[in-house]
């Protein structure tokens, strides 16, 4: 028994001529297609000699070939390994020299640079319509593979951090982390064969891939499957889906938009967000226009998901819920657990909880305890109801002066000023204070200046967490997963006090 791929086919066997993926512009794949493309992957790779356990790393558009060979990786035995699309070439070297892949599957324009810093590996091509080297193989071979038997402890996946805070580490996911989270948040979420996901997110993050894809796959739900974030092809999809998973800029994007209405919205059951925290306003608009209240949770790549808002209950703007069913979560504080409300590191413990960095060792000592524990590095509290906050991360916190300033908490009312689209808040070296407070502001009024913001400041913070110096800008850096980039800030602003 293959044990992640085993539960990710069960719902639609007997169902194989229904569609799982509608594909604008192109045919619908069925379920019966997908997992014989996956079974032509998995025989080419096992037909280029990969192993049980060998890493297949892959940097490739987002198309249903690209799920397939995730399948037919899984179905090999071997480690599936996603990489950003952004990623250059200096940047795929360092994750091929670290992961060591048998195999790496790229663009075919790209196949050559990839191939001079490749290593052993062996590069195969797979493009933006789903063809190349590697699907020429796949269709040589005939299907019926059959899946390599892979227990629960094995490895299904290295799947690299963001990179947000540091250098990205390869997070090693078990078949069982990922089987048992996306089948909790189908259950906890109440996906069923009957629902269609509009699908917009990319498919080398947890997000897109353990989250979307798995769960759609594990309720034997419909995709709408998109092959990025496009707000016309979203609405479109509306009023023919049931389910939306995104990042918080997708919210504020479709918000941007007059076609988002309550009707559009009409047959829709469920707006998901994640991978970044989605603003108490933009949870306000949504109910306001759609009359949908959008659920956040919160996960990293380390874990999968640890904490959701609950389906039926109330779903709290500014929290990420509860720890989700067999998800132990808990707020430490030098040493001893956090009071009602109080603020310290979040740590987690579950069967979502990964099997350490790759490679590692030291990096996966101090952040996953002995006794299972994984400390997460982000701030949190939890109020009188069981809701947990997420404050920020802890590398983010500020001290300046000796006093800790939380970002968020200075962010938050920044962006309750009138002409302030939103703000992030940063700690940059201070020659008095260690740190000092620097907030980076995006006005919607044009008219809006430092001064402003510093006056509107004035009472409604302690004087140490007000920012010292006040930046207007056009925009902040984000990601594709829609995280601000804090560490670009803070270099960008490192010697505004010097
Ligand atoms: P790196 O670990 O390399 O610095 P990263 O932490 O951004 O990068 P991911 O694993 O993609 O990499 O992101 C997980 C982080 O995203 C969490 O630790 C948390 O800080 C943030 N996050 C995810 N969901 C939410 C949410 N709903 N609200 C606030 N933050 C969230
Ligand atoms: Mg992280």
């Amino acid at each position: 028994d293959n044990h992640l791929l085993s539960r990710l086919r069960a719902a639609s066997v007997g169902r194989e001529d229904s569609v799982f993926a509608q594909i604008p512009g192109g045919d619908p794949v069925t379920f019966g297609e997908l997992f014989a493309g996956a079974e032509r992957m998995a025989a080419a790779l096992a037909a280029q000699g990969v192993r049980p356990g060998d890493r297949v790393a892959v940097q490739v558009a987002k198309t249903i070939q690209a799920i397939e060979l995730y399948l037919g990786t899984v179905m090999a035995g071997a480690v599936f390994l996603p990489l950003n699309t952004a990623y250059i070439t200096p940047e795929v070297a360092y994750f091929l020299g670290d992961a060591e892949p048998a195999v790496v599957v790229c663009d075919p324009a790209r196949a050559e640079e990839i191939r001079s810093i490749a290593g052993g590996a062996q590069v195969l091509t797979l493009d933006e319509a789903g063809q190349g080297s590697l699907r020429d193989l796949a269709e040589a071979q005939v299907p019926g593979f059959r899946a390599v038997a892979r227990g629960a402890d094995d490895l299904a996946a290295i799947l690299y951090t963001s990179g947000t805070t540091g250098r990205s580490k390869g997070a090693m996911l078990s078949h069982d982390n990922l089987s048992s989270n996306s089948e909790v948040l189908r259950d906890y979420w109440r996906f069923t064969a009957e629902d269609v996901l509009i699908h917009a997110l990319p498919i080398f993050h947890t997000h897109g891939l353990f989250v979307a894809t798995n769960v759609a796959l594990l309720a034997g739900a419909q995709v709408i499957f998109l092959p990025g974030f496009d707000v016309d092809a979203i609405l479109e999809a509306m009023p023919r889906a049931t389910a939306l998973m995104g990042v918080p800029t997708f919210y504020t994007r479709l918000l941007a938009d007059p076609r988002l209405t309550r009707e559009r919205a009409a047959n829709m059951r469920l707006f998901i967000s994640g991978s970044a925290p989605l603003l108490v306003e933009t949870h306000r608009q949504w109910e306001a226009r759609t009359g949908h209240r959008i659920l956040e949770r919160y996960g990293m790549t380390e874990t999968n998901m640890s904490c959701s808002n609950p389906y039926e209950g109330e779903r709290r703007a500014g929290t990420v819920g509860f720890p989700l069913p067999g998800v132990e979560a808990r707020i430490m504080v030098e040493g001893r657990e956090a009071e009602v409300g109080e603020v310290g590191v979040l740590e987690v413990r579950g069967r979502n909880v990964f099997k350490g960095y790759w490679q590692m060792p030291e990096k996966t000592a101090e952040e996953l305890r002995p006794d299972g524990w994984f400390i997460t590095g982000d701030l949190a509290s939890v109020d009188a109801d069981g809701y947990v906050t997420i404050v920020g991360r802890a590398k983010d916190l500020i001290i300046s002066g000796g006093f800790n300033v939380y970002p968020k908490e200075v962010e938050e009312v920044i962006d309750d000023m009138e002409g302030v689209v939103e703000s992030a808040v940063i700690g940059v070296p201070h020659p008095d204070f260690g740190e000092g407070v620097v907030a980076v502001v995006v006005p919607s009024d044009p008219g809006l200046t430092e001064e402003a913001v510093m006056a509107g400041l004035a009472g409604r913070l302690a004087k140490f967490k007000q920012p010292k110096r006040v930046v207007l800008v056009d925009a902040l850096p984000r990601n594709t997963m829609g995280k601000v980039q804090k560490k670009t800030l803070r270099e960008q602003y490192a010697g505004v006090f010097s």
